[in-house]
């Protein structure tokens, strides 16, 4: 009975809600559950009150009989069914999660800035912030510059990739419209920056940009990976795709971002 360590589990919890002995209450909970599933006698009463009084009931008069009721029960089809029901929905419902529900991240509003928390779970579904209404992501680049840059790339659980650009670069120009396809494609694992290197130099400083276009995967401020040169989006995705990999390794513990 290896594989029933979540119905014991379960049941244990139950009794001691309801503080009645375990050995008993088994019986009612199996009971309780078929009555409702099935409409029947429970004669206007909610599943847990006929629980109750199905628990009472079957409470057998000698504890070795309610032992062979139970075990009966236990290894009923009912049983099984509603038991690997239940194992199945367990598995769905936390699969390929990277945190746990309660696990809440910090990510930087794309049009205010302003830093939100939305439950890990919930970043698929991104949401809106909660200063200015805008959606969390938006599936285009940000424009990063001093103001808003502390927000997003340290601040921030979403890391960034920066494009360093300029507007006399020809090869700068010749690859936006892939950055900006890219952005909606690794939302919201990452977020897609832009720092213009010519009305933010500091930053290019910072992250000793030497050529444009250059790419920065940036991780709490720190440059994780980087390349620099005109490329064409599906070698952009490839090398996204390396830098992420590249990522866990600095960050084996976060796992948010991770494309598994
Ligand atoms: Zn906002």
């Amino acid at each position: 009975m290896g594989s029933n360590e979540t119905w014991w589990s379960e049941r244990r919890k139950y009794s001691v809600e309801h503080s009645a002995p375990a050995f008993f209450t088994g019986l009612g909970f199996d009971r309780a559950h078929y009555y409702s599933s099935n409409n029947a006698d429970l004669g206007g009463a909610t599943p847990r009150e006929a629980l109750n009084q199905t628990a009472i009931d079957h409470k057998p008069v000698l504890p070795g009989i309610g032992w062979v009721i139970r075990m009966r029960a236990e290894n009923s089809r009912f049983s099984r069914v509603v038991m690997g029901a239940w194992r199945a929905f367990r598995k769905s419902s936390t699969k390929g999660l990277a945190m746990t529900d309660g696990d809440r991240l910090v990510i930087a509003c794309p049009t205010c800035a302003t830093l939100n928390r939305l439950p890990a779970a919930r970043l698929a579904d991104g949401g809106r912030c909660g200063q200015c209404g805008n959606p969390l992501f938006q599936g285009q680049p940000v424009e990063l510059n001093s103001a808003n840059f502390e927000k997003h790339a340290i601040s921030s659980d979403i890391p960034p990739l920066i494009d360093f650009w300029a507007g006399w670069c020809g090869p700068c120009r010749q690859m936006a419209p892939g950055i900006a396809a890219t952005a909606a494609k690794v939302e919201p694992h990452l977020r897609l920056g832009k720092i213009d290197t010519e009305a933010e130099q500091a930053l290019a400083t910072r992250f000793a940009v030497q050529s444009i276009p250059s790419l920065v995967l940036v991780e709490k401020g720190q440059p994780i990976a980087r390349t620099a040169g005109a490329r064409p989006e599906s070698v952009l995705l490839q090398w996204i795709e390396d830098a992420m990999a590249l990522r866990h390794r600095h960050f084996p513990g976060r796992t948010i971002g991770d494309r598994s």
